[in-house]
């Protein structure tokens, strides 16, 4: 049995079945934004590694950082026991975050991140003698996780309606309509309105992704919707939860998407990006207020704490990574990537099976009637070279931020290809990004 046979028969992939395997490409190495396979070809990462490699493959400062780490603690603990790269990483990222947002728990993933999220705010509520403050309201058309408290806040329509029967039921208003780039109207955020002056008293906190619903819709709203939001909050006693765990480090252009509104949250989540896509690590960041009120509470400790949290490895390289963010314009980096997917792209509007093109930060979506057929999509990622994934009905790049631009040229010149390719049939459960 190859090494491929026994991938094939034996490993599952994500979203994908075991019984009828679709293709997978064989990696071997990667640096900066190409990932090497067994065969010697080279594909440009052009989705990042699901969106997290911000800085290019096996960063070499990255890799310095994790190498002497591992020479000095791999692991330990942090229960009863705290180490330098946890605490270097925490100051790092209240530097880093928006100003006040300086409690920091770590997980070992984003959907983890989320669900400490939410426990945050049921303790924080539980603490003000709210004990039935404990559901959520969430945004038709997000994602937050694949755990089953987050998929209970992701797009009730969406990949996980199989699951309805283990999932606790939460609340959901529309999904934002007006784009990031549109005239902004109140009605927009009507339906969230209704929802929390009719439930409020249950209500224990607010969560969306700011500005970019990404893995459930690839939609960029308004960011008259988090002011609103923050607004309706605020009047209600309820926490904003922001997930910046696609949209933040620099994705959407600004450090963070929701910076463009204005306002703060209570809670964020951060990850994907924040160790550039070198080991898994996210974090849940919390106010003072939100903190403090917790700890006067009963219990006064916070109660979640996963195996792995704050390992070293992990915290050292999203150290590195945070100083690299630190030590150029990704701001700057990102607007020339918007530039020049929204004039490579442009030509795509309006042509057969297209029915949107949009563009933010270093995001490129071409939404489609009907995906091309598999082989179709097979062909454009060998002929051009660059590795491309789409789903549900979306074609799209969200390539590392460091992409020269040659290189978003041929990513841009893989996306027009496949979006001119003729619909394939339709496939069912074809969900995940
Ligand atoms: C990817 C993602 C998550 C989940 O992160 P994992 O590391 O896959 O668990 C949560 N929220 C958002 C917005 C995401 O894009």
């Amino acid at each position: 049995m190859t090494p491929l046979d026994y991938d094939r028969t034996h490993i599952w992939h994500p979203y994908a079945s075991l019984g009828n395997p679709p293709p997978v490409q064989f990696a071997k190495a990667a640096s900066g934004v190409e990932i090497e396979l067994m065969d010697g070809r080279r594909l440009v990462d052009a989705v990042s590694s699901w969106w997290c490699v911000a800085h290019g493959h096996n960063h070499p400062a990255i890799v310095e950082a994790v190498r002497r780490q591992s020479e000095k603690l791999c692991h330990v603990m942090f229960g009863g026991f705290t180490h330098e790269p946890a605490i270097a990483l925490a100051e790092k990222l209240a530097a880093f975050a928006p100003p006040g947002l300086d409690r920091v728990f770590f997980a070992d993933s984003g959907s983890i991140s989320v669900e400490v999220a939410a426990k945050m705010a049921v303790q924080y509520q539980n603490a003000l003698g709210h004990p039935e403050r404990n559901k959520l309201v969430a945004l038709k058309g997000g994602y937050h996780g694949d755990t089953s408290l987050c998929m209970a806040l992701s797009d009730p329509d969406g990949m996980h309606t199989l699951f309805r029967g283990i999932m606790t039921r939460h609340f959901f208003a529309e999904k934002p309509a007006i784009p990031t780039w549109g005239e902004w109207d109140g009605a927009d955020v009507e339906s969230l309105r209704r929802v929390v002056s009719e439930h409020g008293d249950e209500i224990a906190a607010v969560i969306c992704e700011p500005i970019f619903q990404a893995a459930n819709a690839m939609n960029f709203y308004h960011p008259g919707y988090l002011r609103e939001m923050r607004e309706i909050c605020d009047a209600h006693g309820i926490l904003l939860i922001f997930d910046e765990i696609a949209a933040g480090c620099y994705r959407t252009g600004p450090r963070w998407a929701h910076t463009r509104a204005g306002v703060t949250p209570d809670i964020m989540t951060v990850g994907k990006a924040l160790t550039g896509g070198h080991l898994t690590l996210a974090a849940t960041l919390a106010t003072a207020k939100v903190a403090d009120t917790i700890s006067n509470g009963a219990p006064s400790a916070f109660m979640h704490g996963p195996t792995y949290m704050a390992n070293p490895l992990a915290c050292a390289a999203a150290c590195a990574s945070l100083d690299l963010f630190a030590a150029s314009d990704y701001e700057a980096k990102v607007r020339r990537i918007e530039r020049q997917f929204a004039e490579g792209l442009a030509s795509l509007r309006g042509r057969p099976n297209v029915r949107d093109v949009r563009v933010l930060g270093a995001a490129g979506v071409i939404e489609v009637e009907r995906l091309p057929a598999p082989d179709d999509i097979a062909r454009v990622i060998r002929a051009h070279g660059v590795w491309l994934r789409p789903f549900c009905n979306f074609i799209y790049a969200m390539p590392p931020l460091v992409s020269d631009a040659s290189t978003v040229e041929r990513i841009i010149a893989a996306l027009v290809d496949l979006a001119s390719a003729p619909p394939g049939p339709a496939v069912e459960g074809d969900f995940h990004e």
